[in-house]
């Protein structure tokens, strides 16, 4: 099977530069907006969710973009959502009454455990013992059974193909030396139905291979508990962390790969009776999302080009939360209503700015460009995830980006 998408901005830029330039037509203000396309994404979700395995149920973790539309368009092609809030399961509920909800994150109150009960949350993610009797406690009180899967930080060591970053000491989930105590206590409490364990330990892998060795020790982990405490586990959440390569485009983890690999594992390890879950961000929303800024100024100080757009990293904050040079696109406009020049950079390395009075508002630092103007739109890709989200949207009070939903017929706006 092949999945054309992602990487499949690059098939769209044609479209999305007619958008853009249309925009540009019907407005005065520099171009700022953020496009979604909502049809790729649906199409991009399905197929991913078509690739795995049967036992496999694939949910969106939302904190990488809960814009309602992108929860709409998902819901239905996606098992469930994975929320880490009382604010998200209620969006995942204005999303769908019916959708399935897996609630994790550390540091829950007793009004989001009620909140979730209530909500009819499929799974709590347990993530502390004083956790565990908070949720019995609670439970007790709505004189509810609540099924829970245990959240276990792993102390590794990992298989050596797998990333470095799982292990190292996090806040999150019940550490690794204290699984059996976690696991009598759920057993001990009346209101708590013990499903299994959830086992996300890191982000953003790019390789199947290693992620394929990787979900082999977390059931080598589960085995090993569930022969030594003789339990009967029902449900493996294997979390998310499918990566996206910022740094190279055309290279992306293979999906489908993985999807048969893990066909073969499952079998080799007895687990076709075992509920998989994937809990996955930024490999469902990345690629569905555009963030375009059209460039005010181009300037050189100190020897350096700088491409300084309207917008900044107030709207698109995940280049400087990673410290990447993040992938674009320059979408040249032939519209310049100035009597005077317009000045352009070829052939050159530029660093691409936004608007805030800080040096760190840089989207890319000295990459090479063949032709950028005033006017111009640069189009950064794989923007959906950990994008809009996660931005400090009104630091020095400039206006918000407008933010598009393409569809197959249609803009909505
Ligand atoms: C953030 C997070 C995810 C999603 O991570 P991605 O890297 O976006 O796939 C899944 N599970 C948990 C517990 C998380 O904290």
């Amino acid at each position: 099977m092949n999945l054309p998408y992602p990487p499949g901005p690059l098939n769209q830029l044609n479209q999305l530069a007619r958008i853009i330039e249309e925009k540009k037509r019907t407005q005065d203000q520099p171009i700022c907006a953020y496009l979604y396309d909502l049809e790729g994404l649906s199409r991009h979700a399905e197929e991913v969710t078509r690739a795995l395995p049967p036992s496999c149920r694939l949910f969106y973790a939302m904190k990488a973009n809960s814009d309602p539309e992108i929860l709409k368009t998902l819901s239905g092609r996606v098992h469930g959502f994975e929320v880490a809030s009382l604010g998200e399961v209620m969006k995942a509920r204005a999303a769908s009454e019916r959708i399935p909800v897996i609630f994790g994150g550390p540091g829950k109150t007793d009004e989001e455990i009620r909140g979730a009960i209530e909500q009819r949350v499929t799974l709590l993610h347990v993530e502390s013992m004083h956790e565990l009797k908070r949720v019995e406690h609670i439970a007790a009180a709505m004189n509810r059974t609540v099924s829970i899967l245990l959240r276990i930080n792993l102390s590794g060591p990992f298989p050596q193909a797998t990333l470095a970053m799982a292990g190292t000491p996090t806040q999150f989930g019940i550490d690794e030396s204290l699984v059996g105590e976690a696991i009598q206590l759920a057993l001990s409490c009346p209101h708590i139905s013990l499903e299994g364990f959830h086992l996300h330990s890191l982000s953003n892998q790019l390789d199947w291979r290693s992620h394929l060795a990787l979900l082999a020790y977390y059931f080598d982990k589960v085995d090993g508990w569930s022969g030594q405490y003789d339990i009967n586990i029902s449900t493996i959440n294997v979390g998310g962390g499918i990566g996206i390569n910022y740094a190279d485009i055309g290279s992306q983890f293979g999906w489908s790969e993985f999807a048969d690999g893990l066909s073969r594992l499952i079998s080799e390890r007895n687990k076709e009776g075992t509920s998989i879950l994937f809990e996955c961000g930024r490999f469902l929303t990345a690629a569905c999302g555009y963030y375009a800024a059209e460039v005010i100024d181009i300037k050189k100080n100190h020897g350096k080009h700088f491409v300084i757009v309207r917008g900044g990293t107030h709207h698109f904050r995940l280049p400087v939360s990673w410290q990447h040079n993040h992938p674009f696109a320059v979408v040249p406009l032939d519209i310049w209503n100035y009597p005077f020049e317009r000045k352009e950079i070829k052939d050159s390395d530029v660093t691409i700015v936004g608007q805030l009075c800080t040096p760190k508002d840089a989207f890319a630092r000295d990459v090479p460009i063949d032709r950028i103007r005033i006017g111009d739109v640069v189009l950064f890709l794989y923007a959906g995830a950990y994008g809009w989200a996660i931005s400090h949207h009104d630091f020095l009070s400039h206006p918000h980006p407008e933010h598009m939903y393409l569809t197959n017929t249609s803009v909505l706006t």
